[in-house]
């Protein structure tokens, strides 16, 4: 069996006594979200109320799950941690490394050969220290997550930002950078800023050709691709009870859209229903007995102004369908003439080139069945498919309990594409263009997330719009952007003309759900003899070696990098063609800093060598100081290393041999990233000194002796001329993190930990 019921049973057991010692400290009824998270305090049971958006708090997840594309470095690091097993239940699941193409069985097989390198090295590191695997073609991690793993009242990080899909199952699900889920794995606390709780009640019931998507894309209409950051969105009222509970994470799984740091659900009979077709009636039952710690306090959900620090109410029965883009997720457009109008006022193609129904978001039993009840009507109605339509079921489960309903056949019937179950054209994954960036303009018309430019297909000029599933397939159907099913009629092949139905569909299959292979892999119970291989060869795996410590003094280290501006973690290491590199440290370190910009001459990657007086790019640059045994200095504005918590952003510098970044002010998770890696992230105390720094600087750590909590150390900075400024950095090291500096690494001093 995939879960664990015993951990699941354990965390309930201990509920009862924490939410209620934390609903005395707090003094006032309490929402579900801090029911759980009071509930998964490392210390235990509470001792005090946390300030929300203020104190930072130390988490137990229950759970950890992680993609193909992230996993690789998180397990690399893992496996320097010393232990024999990871310390949380914890799954990897392949699913990016697919691309799409010709359809499910030569795509996966194309990606069993290409990737068969990480595809082995994730299933021996996972079969070693005890990760449940499950293999490409398996599903998509978050689909794979809700149908077995995620339980109502948990707490689970994930290696990817859609974790907080399984808020639909009741969870608190949020999506971590690799080096937080290592240090979980390894037996570490996680930490997080305490959410702000935003409330969302849903009056009415959805019905007609409105489904849980349109919910979800009016609350980012209405709270924008930023609203979110740092909540944790709770739904609740009837409308939220009456949805289904793979709806549920529909619209938990698009709050990353809205930058939310998750989004729950109370426990209701939805979420039953679901856990019993899902084979986990005892997970049910044990979540039964507990009910009353798994959904807010009732005076919450009666009153919310008073407990939630904001509150929308959306009625259900008033929401039409909407059309999000494109290029944003938080673009509403309602579904006809209105976006006739905008489609014409901002020269968005009209014609619908393709819809792509599927993706973690939408790709359940209920999504493929509603969306089919279309495509049936477009056969027996007599209509031809004005575009391709493209199919990625969420799991084998669902995939296999699908074909045997009729429900594939009949999207096939229309000539659509079953690709893998697995991300393919959500994550760029799609083979459409032999070269997309001189690609046409085009509009398509998808059930997935995210729909930023290049995100599906790598063509800049692609308009990606978001929609439910159901309105995809009558839009791809119609082949128009601005195709009303509700008003609209098409002509058929007998020049008759028609209009369709309204969509119907199963919550859940009448027959239940079946399988033959899942795709599982459970680890063995004793791993210790397998053997984990990397070939040396191998461009797209490396085993790592521990940092040395930088050590407690710093002389004579030299200006990499003066950048100006913004400088994201996609600026210090780029996504796109380097994804391939993400498990190779010393591959990925060559496009590291390229994109930032150079204060002195506002170029990228074009940095002066003061060895040589040579100008040249960043990663070759810094290859030759390594070389020379110099260490470096990278100085930032504002805000560096926002954007994602990805930690190649910080071990590609320090790999390199980069000693110091010093800011005006960092992004949090970066900050803590370059902590864990044993570097020195500092912020000048007075922010005028980053006029200071020179092309030719070089830097002398003063007293970086006495590098010590709540204390300031000094550099002298020494110019070309011979000149000198002595400046004042701050930083906010605790003892912990002093100690991981002086260790080389968070991890060195885990391994160190572990050995005594
Ligand atoms: Fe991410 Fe898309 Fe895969 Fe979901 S389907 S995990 S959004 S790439």
């Amino acid at each position: 069996m995939a879960f664990d019921i015993e951990m699941i049973k354990g965390v309930y057991a201990k509920m009862a006594e924490r939410v209620d010692t934390a609903r005395d400290l707090v003094g006032k009824p309490l929402t579900l979200s801090e029911k759980i998270l009071y509930s998964h305090l490392w210390e235990g049971t509470p001792t005090k109320a946390f300030e929300r958006g203020k104190h930072y708090v130390d988490f137990a997840p229950d759970r950890i799950a992680c993609q193909d594309a992230t996993a690789q470095m998180a397990l690399l690091q893992f496996m320097q941690a010393g232990k024999d097993k990871v310390a949380v239940p914890t799954t990897v699941h392949c699913d990016h490394l697919i691309q799409a193409k010709e359809g499910a069985a030569k795509d996966l097989k194309h990606a069993n050969d290409v990737s068969s390198e990480v595809f082995n090295f994730l299933e021996s590191v996972s079969n070693k220290y005890g990760i449940g695997f499950w293999k490409p073609g398996a599903g998509i991690i978050h689909q794979v997550v809700l149908e077995n793993y995620a339980f109502p009242g948990g707490m689970m990080i994930g290696t990817d930002s859609h974790t907080v899909n399984a808020g639909g199952l009741g969870m608190v699900a949020i999506g971590v950078g690799g080096a937080d889920a290592v240090d979980v794995m390894a037996g570490m606390a996680w930490e997080l800023k305490f959410p702000k709780l935003i409330g969302v009640k849903l009056t009415g019931k959805l019905s007609g050709w409105t489904a849980p998507k349109d919910v979800i894309l009016k609350v980012a209409e209405i709270l924008t691709v930023k609203g979110g950051t740092g909540a944790i969105v709770e739904y609740f009222g009837p409308g939220a009870t009456a949805m289904s509970c793979t709806g549920k994470g529909t619209i938990c799984n698009m709050g990353a859209e809205i930058g939310a740091t998750t989004s729950t659900f109370g426990y209701d009979e939805s979420m039953e229903r679901y856990l019993r077709a899902t084979d986990r009636e005892d997970v049910a039952d044990a979540a039964n007995k507990v009910k009353e710690y798994l959904t807010a306090d009732a005076e919450v959900y009666a009153n919310p102004e008073q407990y939630f620090d904001q509150v929308i109410e959306i009625n259900l029965s008033e929401l039409g369908p909407l059309l999000n883009g494109p290029f944003t997720p938080d673009l509403s457009t309602t579904v006809g003439t209105e976006m006739t109008e905008k489609a014409t006022a901002n020269d968005w193609p009209l014609q619908v080139e393709w819809g792509l129904i599927g993706s973690c978001t939408n790709s359940s039993y209920e999504d493929l069945s509603r969306a089919s009840s279309i495509a049936q009507q477009a056969l027996d109605k007599g209509l031809k498919m004005k575009s391709e339509l493209g199919i990625n079921p969420g799991s084998e489960q669902v995939r296999y309990t699908a074909e045997r309903d009729g429900i594939l056949g009949i999207f096939e019937n229309l000539d659509a594409k079953i690709f893998t179950n697995a991300c393919g054209p959500c994550i760029g994954q799609w083979a459409r263009y032999s070269d997309p960036k001189n690609a046409p303009k085009n509009s398509i018309v998808h059930s997935f997330n995210r729909n930023f430019a290049k995100r599906a297909d790598g063509n800049p000029n692609t308009h990606a719009f978001v929609a439910s599933p159901e309105i995809t397939a009558a839009i791809a159907i119609a082949g128009r952007l601005d195709f009303n099913p509700l008003t609209d009629s098409l002509i058929n092949e007998d020049g008759q003309e028609v209009m369709f139905d309204e969509p119907t569909g199963w919550e859940l299959p009448p027959k239940g759900f079946e399988v033959k292979d899942n795709g599982y892999l459970a680890p063995e119970e004793d791993g210790s003899h397998i053997k984990v291989v990397v070939n040396e060869d191998s461009e797209r795996l490396q085993l790592l070696t521990p940092f040395t410590p930088l050590g407690r003094t710093i002389t004579g280290a030299k200006l990499l990098i003066k950048a100006f501006g913004k400088c994201t973690t996609d600026h210090i290491s780029m996504a796109g063609p380097w994804l391939r590199f993400r498990g190779h440290l010393d591959n990925i370190a060559n496009n590291t800093l390229i994109g930032a910009v150079n204060a002195f001459n506002k170029k990228t990657n074009f940095v002066k060598n003061q060895l040589t007086g040579e100008y040249g790019g960043v990663p070759a640059t810094q290859r030759e100081y390594k070389a020379a045994g110099i260490k470096t200095v990278v100085v930032g504005d504002h805000n560096y290393g926002e954007g994602s918590s990805r930690e190649h952003a910080a071990m590609q510098p320090r790999h390199l041999g980069v000693a110091a970044v010093i800011v005006k002010s960092f992004a949090r998770i970066h900050e803590t990233n370059l902590k864990k890696q044993g570097m020195l992230g500092l912020t000048f105390a007075n922010e005028a000194d980053y006029d200071l720094i020179q092309e030719d600087d070089t830097f002398n750590f003063l007293d970086l002796n006495e590098f010590a909590p709540d204390k300031q150390l000094t550099i002298e900075i020494v110019h070309a001329d011979g000149s000198k400024d002595v400046i004042k950095v701050n930083h906010t090291y605790n003892q912990p993190q002093i100690d991981w500096y002086n260790e080389g690494s968070a991890l060195n001093l885990i391994k160190k930990e572990n050995a005594a």
